[in-house]
């Protein structure tokens, strides 16, 4: 750094980011020799002269700037207040990273708590659109929905984080413009909830994580740790709500599933972990009706006949294929915004069309944010049996079923738990875009291992 540094008073980083711009500007062909910036905090306007040693400083930091694509990520700032407002705090997750890496502390030095840096809930909206002939736009700086009978709902676009469509439900191209410009997703799916695809802005960044993502893919034993960690996570978090909602489970149902979970990290192949996580998905599946009570259900119904689906069979099948649906739809968006490929899986077999990446991701949630929610609108009567459609081979939900549905699954995403891990409470729609980053970032070969989420 040169005499440019006392430029006006104004932070070198500020300098270099400002006459960035201004170079950018003049290679476009418009004549700039100075900036301004202004300080909220005090108040204060700094002009920045665009000097020579500035400029060159500037281009030699864009030089390091592209050498350093190709490097790892170095450690974050330990403890910085500087991280409470940088930009890249949910990207770079400084606490998080030393105390995963674990490495940072002095021997006998106790580590540092982890800091309320990156907002632990996000309050925008998911929109569910559902009704044949609803029409869906823009107008001004609205999202409006108009139903068939003319009936006209707004809400401002700034607060919506996701759209989703269900069924013939059309959508404006000026509004998927602004989405795709404001980062927000639009998610289409079937009239019973079945995923078909999702619109979301180009991927332009994080080509890396998506070139070692095939790299590490590449890596049988890479392959075979992830699919061990995830079958895993999945067990016993089929465990824990087993063991904090059935009614009568005996302990040795438990106890055989702690040892399944314990036979995955000694399987060698990933066919062997596939056998494990059918044998515990029968044995919870079994023991899923005595965590139930179906309100309304005719005397002597069987509320529950196994786990059945395309179509499902009965009111509980019917909520947890909507319910991985959702859930499915979550992680995708969440995968896509990370800038990991939704198709390329560690566990699950990769095949045409198919979201691999997002059914391993989703394994750990099924049980404690798609299955819950099925528990918790059965039994505490939000859902009853006269909110379903019965046929003789299938089994839907009723419009109004489906809207008190969306809305509990909403609910479960905001509700904040604790992180086992980090010890900070968060929702579960952040823990759940954590996990993917923290799975990028293994990827990338930042940390040495992925755990995926297990509860208490
Ligand atoms: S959040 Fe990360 S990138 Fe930002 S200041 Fe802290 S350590 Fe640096």
């Amino acid at each position: 750094m040169g005499e440019w540094v006392l430029n006006g008073g104004a932070w070198p980083n500020d300098q270099v980011q400002l006459c960035a711009q201004g170079l950018l500007l003049r290679a476009n062909g418009f004549p700039s020799t100075s900036g301004r910036i202004f300080y909220r905090g005090n108040r204060k306007s700094v002009r920045v002269a665009f000097t020579e040693p500035l400029i060159q400083f500037t281009l030699s930091v864009i030089r390091r700037a592209h050498e350093l694509e190709h490097e790892p990520m170095p450690l974050p700032l330990r403890q910085s207040n500087r991280c409470f407002r940088c930009s890249l705090n949910a990207i770079c997750l400084p606490d998080e990273t030393l105390h995963l890496l674990g490495s940072v502390e002095e021997e006998g030095e106790t580590p540092p708590k982890i800091r309320d840096i990156v907002p632990r809930r996000d309050d925008l909206a998911t929109v569910y659109v559902t009704g044949h002939g609803t029409r869906v736009g823009k107008s001004g700086f609205e999202v409006t929905i108009v139903q068939p009978d003319g009936d006209k709902t707004t809400l401002p676009m700034k607060d919506v984080r996701h759209i989703s469509l269900f069924g013939n439900v059309q959508i404006s191209t000026q509004l998927i413009h602004e989405c795709l410009e404001q980062g927000i997703s639009v998610s289409y799916l079937t009239a019973a909830g079945r995923l078909l695809g999702m619109a979301h802005p180009i991927n332009t960044k994080n080509v890396l994580v998506r070139q070692a993502q095939f790299r590490r893919f590449d890596d049988e034993q890479t392959r075979l740790r992830l699919a061990q960690a995830i079958v895993r996570a999945k067990i016993l978090n089929q465990r824990t709500l087993l063991r904090r909602n059935g009614s009568g489970v005996k302990r040795d149902v438990l106890q055989k599933l702690k040892e399944a979970a314990d036979r995955t990290s000694i399987t060698g192949e990933i066919g062997s972990l596939l056998g494990i996580e059918g044998w515990a998905a029968k044995l919870y599946i079994e023991h899923f009706p005595s965590m139930l009570k179906v309100a309304g259900a005719p005397p002597g119904q069987v509320v529950m006949n196994g786990r059945n689906r395309r179509p499902p069979k009965d009111p509980v099948n019917a909520l947890l294929s909507l319910a991985y649906s959702l859930l499915a739809r979550e992680v995708y968006a969440a995968v896509v915004a990370v800038g990991l490929d939704p198709l390329l899986g560690f566990y699950h077999r990769i095949e045409p069309g198919r979201p691999a990446l997002v059914l391993d991701l989703m394994e750990p949630f099924r049980p404690i944010v798609a299955d819950s929610v099925v528990l918790r609108v059965l039994n505490t009567g939000e859902l009853e049996w006269s909110d379903f459609y019965m046929g003789p081979e299938s089994c839907a939900l009723k419009d109004k079923g489906r809207k008190t549905f969306f809305l509990a699954f909403e609910r479960r995403m905001h509700e904040m738990v604790t992180h086992p891990v980090f010890g900070y409470r968060m929702s579960y729609r952040r823990i759940l875009e954590l996990e993917v980053r923290l799975l990028s970032r293994f990827l990338m070969g930042e940390f040495p291992e992925y755990r995926p989420l297990v509860t208490r």
